[in-house]
């Protein structure tokens, strides 16, 4: 049996691992790790050491780890039938049952669900229903989309030009024309810069930065707009009182679809089914990934609305079958694990757990990050939340980039057996945890944040960036 000391160093051989300093890793200067198994909100590595696993996985394993309802699940319908493909017309029956239940959770309005792999591949899709339905209507120069800064849509060349942060632009040459970003609803980057803005005229405020931008390219230019309910990787951050109904506003003048990425909000995140519910945002097209399966599988979907629908069976009307499909479309085995994914989360009421200890959470992170010298703001909303870190929480001056405070965190919060995020873009620590934490849990959680957050301020007074804590 191989070491978990052996194992990392054939994998710094041979795996080119996402998001991951590439040289250092090969070098063994960066860490690696195996991870083992997992139950409940831990998970462990090859040591046998335990973590509380405080983001999901990537804010995906909703029900926790080590459901064995789940690998049964898959493991039955793999004994009877893995895979078929689901080209012109064949179906299975895992497919048909998990349609039926995304469509009864997401409500009126929505009508069928297409299959995908991964968020990145849904969203890719999504690009291609928007091209299609303009061209149906006879509006082929109605083809940009707006996405907003800070946004995240995915990693792949259309996706990640939607996405709205620079490591995934850079060197890349995206954004890809045709792809614009807009105000990002971050309330606390610019309150300070707008002086004295309100939450509500911060939202009216996108809302004409997003008028402008539709009437500078014109408004037959202009076919979508994408957005996250709640700002995810841009820095974990719910939207100002009032954006989306302002900003929806902005959209139904314009004749531009909205999009509603649901990849971290669906499936009871936030408390609600889907984060639309939670903010009355009426999308055209939804997609959904992570929580759909818990990740025990790889699945996503995108939910068509009744409008662009139509217009989709009207395009096929004139033209013949669509020409999009990917060979794992309505995979069996994904469908298995999204449906005995969504009957735990029903069974055990995780979304109201979500509402519920999430409440708690967020009252917690108040009550020990609030006032604390280096936490600008403490944030969140169900079982979401981030600690953005500031030089001066009065002025909310940033830190140097270079002191690489958000990463050290994180670091921290590790030496203490807890993952929690350092967001990508800003000094920000980011929680998710799967949404069957228990209070106590979410005390243990805090507990341990905190002896990490005023570990590294301490490092901070000792090294003279910060005057006393
Ligand atoms: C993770 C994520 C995606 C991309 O999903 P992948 O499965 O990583 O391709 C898209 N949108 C949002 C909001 C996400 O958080």
């Amino acid at each position: 049996m191989s070491t978990h000391q052996e194992l990392i160093e054939r994998d710094r051989k041979v795996t080119f691992h996402a998001s991951t300093h590439l040289r250092d890793f090969a070098n063994g200067d960066a860490p690696g790790r195996v991870i083992t198994g997992g139950k409940g909100i831990h998970i462990v590595d090859k040591d046998g050491r335990e973590f509380i696993d405080g983001f999901a996985g990537l804010y995906c394993v909703n029900i926790g780890y080590g459901r064995t309802e789940v690998a049964e699940a898959i493991y039955q319908q793999a004994l009877e039938m893995s895979y078929y493909h689901t080209y012109v017309g064949h179906s299975n029956e895992p497919q048909i049952a998990l349609s039926e239940k995304i469509l009864e959770l997401a409500g009126p309005g929505m009508s069928k669900v297409y299959y995908g792999m991964s968020g990145s591949d849904a969203n890719e899709t999504q690009l291609k229903l928007v091209r299609y339905y303009n061209n149906v209507l006879g509006r082929p120069q109605k083809k940009k989309v707006i996405s907003r800064q800070r946004g995240y849509h995915g990693s792949g060349l259309a996706t990640g030009s939607l996405t709205g942060l620079k490591a995934f632009h850079d060197q890349f040459d995206l954004p890809m024309a045709g792809i614009l970003h807009t105000e990002a609803p971050y309330y606390y980057h610019r309150a300070a810069e707008q002086e004295g803005m309100s939450e509500r005229e911060f939202s009216a405020f996108c809302a004409t930065k997003l008028e402008e931008m539709i009437l500078a390219e014109g408004p037959d230019t202009i076919a979508a707009f994408i957005g996250e309910p709640v700002l995810g990787t841009g820095g974990i951050v719910p939207p100002p009182e009032g954006y989306w109904e302002a900003i929806q506003a902005v959209l139904a003048k314009y004749d531009v679809l909205l999009i509603a990425d649901e990849v971290v909000c669906g499936f009871g995140r936030i408390g609600s089914a889907f984060g639309s519910h939670h903010y009355a945002i009426k999308p055209d097209l939804v997609t959904v990934a992570k929580g759909l399966t818990s990740a025990y599988q790889p699945l996503s979907g995108v939910i068509v609305g009744d409008r662009v629908w139509k217009v989709l069976e009207q395009g096929t009307g004139e033209l013949g079958p669509i020409g999009h499909g990917w060979t794992y479309s309505g995979h069996a085995l994904g469908c298995a694990a999204g449906l005995a994914n969504l009957a735990i989360i029903e069974r055990e009421g995780l979304t109201q757990n979500a509402a519920e200890t999430g409440a708690y959470l967020q009252q917690k992170m108040q009550a020990t990050f609030g006032d604390h010298p280096i936490v600008g703001q403490a944030r969140g909303v169900g079982m979401l939340a981030s600690l953005e870190f500031s030089v001066d929480p009065e002025s909310r001056k940033h830190f140097d980039p270079s002191l690489k405070v958000g990463a050290r965190m994180s670091a921290a919060a590790l030496d203490e057996n807890l993952i929690a995020r350092a967001m990508p873009q800003g000094d920000i620590l980011g929680f998710a945890p799967p949404l069957t934490t228990t209070r106590a849990e979410v005390d243990e959680i805090i507990a341990r944040a905190e002896r990490a957050v005023n570990k590294v301020t301490d490092q901070l007074v000792r090294e003279g960036v910060l005057q006393t804590a």
